[in-house]
């Protein structure tokens, strides 16, 4: 009998504002231990929350990228829970009715399937405002320490239906999901900063079945290699006991990269039981129509739909696409770069090879990048008009980065134009054929291979900088006469 997974995710985005969800605090990551708190986020008695708007703001463009339905009118609800990192000893959340529900969106799914890609709708239940708990750090020796400086960030919390079908389609809404909101500026989507945290549902059912199997939960999916590893081991070990009669426990699991499994982290009858009810010191968050409308203004072309354009209108074939609109800094410099020159296949080409070689190597973002969208542009120039060797190209490439000057600079300061005069070459050509006699005759005797010896001997001589296309004529010229 065949066996078909059901997952659904719960994802986890801090949102980018400068203050807390329900105070002045900074939000600002690795600040000195519980110094980013105020008498309202430590759940001193008596303080009252005061609701930040620009988190609404950012919830609400969420919501409307995700193709949700919007409530007007949404209420926040205390879920009760007693934990260390939870000081008021209630998560200030929503319930019965939050910012938005019934979203959809439509991916391509290229490449699951014998390479060929598909498009698929995956719904989102629902998305939702709360503020965030601290983080209890254990300490070798058994000390446990609680800093809440991470207490009272404002969190959207996106629930889809359970629509995944495999590890590889939930990976990409994940990482569909983290493109958007970083698009919107809403969130950094820094998975490791757990700025950015998934939690996934998941079940087995014979294949064809529409009911659903008993679900487990596994938390702690805080990366995207986690949660592919996570996900196919948990499908696999369902679908292993149900095929041996078990019965699947409804329980939470843990993924524990040490052992590369799920663990059993609490059954259901340790469940939480929430208590939710009406927040009593927030009013209900109430968008007007108007304020509405200037923030639907705000949300830019999303990537799916950039990608798309991408492909149809600079023929470009889907994964430099995909990596291209990885991010809108990213996708932008493209585009600013090809309004100078356009060739964007070759520009692609630099931007994920190069260019994101060396981004990474310094840990910069795009928009710190020392090298200009224009001065790319004319390097590729460069290479076009054959003032430099596509060699040659990637070493003024380094010098661009490490110096943040002008391609066109850099070639004349370091005197690095391509050699495309005849006489020049002809006379390192006939340097090295009289250096190699016996290699002139070995290749005269049919050892045609060794034309790459000797192009690779005047390029030697040239540090790089003959032409090629010249280099071989010449040298096709002097082999084959005499
Ligand atoms: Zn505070």
């Amino acid at each position: 009998m065949e066996f078909e997974p059901v997952i659904g995710l719960e994802v986890h985005a801090q949102l980018l504002t400068k203050s807390k969800i329900f105070c002045s605090c900074s939000t600002k990551y690795g600040a000195a231990p519980n110094s980013n708190t105020c008498p309202v986020c430590l759940g001193l008695p008596g303080a009252l929350p005061v609701l930040n708007r620009e988190a609404v703001a950012m919830a609400v463009k969420a919501s409307l990228a995700l193709g949700c339905r919007l409530n007007l009118k949404s209420i926040f609800a205390r879920k009760n829970y007693f934990y260390p990192d939870l000081p008021k000893g209630y998560q200030i959340s929503q319930y019965d009715c939050p910012v938005a529900e019934d979203g959809e969106v439509e991916l391509e799914l290229s490449g699951l399937e014998n390479g060929i890609s598909k498009f698929k709708k995956f719904r989102i239940n629902r998305l939702h405002l709360e503020d965030d708990a601290g983080k209890s750090i254990h300490v070798p020796g058994g000390d446990t320490r609680v800093n809440l400086n991470r207490t009272g960030v404002p969190l959207a919390e996106i629930v889809t239906e359970a629509d995944f079908r495999s590890s590889n389609e939930a990976y990409a809404f994940l990482s569909y999901l983290r493109r958007v909101l970083l698009y919107l500026e809403v969130c950094d989507g820094n998975m490791d900063e757990g700025s950015l945290r998934c939690d996934a549902n998941i079940s087995v059912r014979p294949l064809g079945d529409s009911t659903f199997g008993t679900k487990t939960e596994i938390k702690n999916l805080n990366s995207f290699r986690f949660l592919r590893k996570a996900l196919d081991y948990e499908i696999e070990r369902q679908i292993g006991a149900v095929r041996k009669g078990k019965r699947i426990e409804q329980e939470t699991r843990l993924w524990d990269e040490a052992s590369q499994t799920t663990m059993t982290m609490r059954s259901k009858e340790e469940a939480h039981d929430y208590r939710y009810f009406p927040e009593p010191d927030l009013l209900p968050v109430v968008i007007p129509e108007e304020w509405l409308d200037e923030l639907r203004n705000e949300i830019p072309e999303l990537p799916e739909a950039r990608k798309q354009r991408f492909i149809a209108q600079f023929g470009l074939d889907k994964e430099s696409a995909l990596l291209l609109t990885q991010s809108r800094a990213f996708a932008d410099y493209f585009e600013e770069a090809v309004s100078h020159c356009r060739r964007p296949v070759a520009i692609s080409n630099w931007m994920s090879g190069d260019l994101t070689r060396d981004l990474k190597r310094d840990n910069l973002d795009i928009r710190e990048c020392p090298v200009s969208p224009e001065n790319l542009a004319e390097l590729v120039k460069l290479v076009d008009k054959g003032t430099i060797s596509g060699k040659i190209a990637k070493d003024v490439f380094s010098k661009m980065f490490e110096s943040g000057d002008e391609p066109g600079q850099i070639v004349s300061r370091e005197g690095l134009k391509q050699i495309s005069s005849a006489d020049q070459l002809t006379e390192i050509v006939t340097a090295v054929l009289e250096a190699n006699s016996d290699k002139v005759t070995a290749y005269r005797n049919g050892k045609l291979g060794l034309i790459g010896f000797f192009v690779g001997q005047v390029m030697r001589e040239t540090k790089g900088q003959a032409n090629p296309k010249l280099v071989n004529q010449l040298l096709g010229e002097r082999l084959g006469s005499e």
